[in-house]
């Protein structure tokens, strides 16, 4: 299995990083990416491999739609950036990053007022706490928030441990989303057992490849949102391989992703255009790789991660 690894600066700080490091992986029907985050131990990183192998296989099920709604993403910027951002982006679904630390409610619901007034009655608006509210809070901050955005979506990851989120649930009439307690969790299905969520969010890599999401889709019985995991083009693929062969998808995915790296490693990437993505394998581009090598001892880093999580 031959692998390259590239490193793609990122056009603006987001998850602490500058610059994003891919592995690819090439396989008989193609790239495949695997980029577990760096501090990922083997255990972790194992999954992400396996979504590698089976894009590298070509062993996706067959698509059931040609392309896939997708959100812009919010970050917790004031108001009339966050205006212009929704503006710029095309999309009719937002996703609000709200809760980030050091900020205010009152300046969640500013944020989030000043998305709807740009998108109008019609747009959906999500929000991402990212779990950093207390039950208390979160209750009364989707109350506020809610009313701010003249209705939301949903709510994702209001709080941090499952039976929160389930505790949360009962208490607000929004839906709740769950996204780190699918994907961080030993057992994603707590998150149905407890009815904790209305709402399933799905990351290919992590969760080992869309194969294997689309059983946890099944069997948690819940309504999915497909997101990225700041990959490559490569990786978006697997994404939308998963988001086109879900039964339903009834929200729009969170694969927008792409523009936040400053290159990519594809002759075409995966930019939505009107608020969709097409669901289509990009050609990887030679010189790109080339152009985007990482240096030598961080090659070899790659090669002994791999050695490791194959172990
Ligand atoms: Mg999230």
């Amino acid at each position: 299995m031959s692998l390259r690894v590239v490193s793609i600066p990122m056009r603006t700080r987001f998850r602490g990083l500058t610059v994003r490091e891919a592995a690819l992986v090439e396989g008989p029907a193609g790239w495949g990416e695997w980029s577990p985050f760096l501090e990922y131990d083997a255990p972790t990183a194992r999954p992400w491999l396996a979504c590698a192998r089976e894009a590298a296989a070509g062993d996706w099920p067959a698509p059931l739609r040609a392309e896939i709604p997708v959100n812009v993403t919010v970050p917790a910027v004031g108001p009339e950036r966050a205006a212009e951002i929704v503006r710029a982006g095309g999309c009719r679904t937002a996703k609000v990053k709200v809760a980030e630390p050091g900020q205010s409610l009152d300046q969640d619901a500013d944020r989030v007022a000043a998305v709807r007034e740009a998108l109008g009655p019609d747009a959906a608006i999500r929000v991402d706490a990212n779990g950093a509210w207390s039950v208390e809070d979160a209750v009364a901050a989707i109350a506020r928030l809610d009313r701010a955005a003249g209705g939301l979506e949903y709510v994702e990851q209001p709080v941090e441990s499952v039976e929160d989120l389930a505790r949360v649930r009962r208490r607000v009439a929004v839906k709740v989303a769950a996204d780190e307690s699918i994907r961080r969790a030993a057992d994603p299905y707590r998150v149905r057992d407890l009815e904790a969520a209305d709402v399933a969010v799905l990351k290919v890599q992590p969760l080992g490849g869309v194969r294997a999401c689309l059983r946890i889709a099944e069997d948690i019985g819940l309504p999915v949102v497909v997101s990225s995991a700041l990959e490559t083009s490569v990786g978006i693929a697997a994404g939308l391989a998963l988001a086109a062969a879900l039964p339903e998808l009834p929200h729009a995915c969170g694969l927008a992703t792409v523009q936040l790296l400053a290159d990519d490693v594809v002759t075409s990437p995966l930019l939505p255009v009107d608020g969709v993505l097409p669901v289509r394998r990009p050609q990887v581009d030679p010189d790109a790789l080339d152009r985007l090598a990482a240096p030598a001892e961080r090659v070899a880093h790659w090669a002994d991660r791999l050695e490791e999580v194959e172990r």
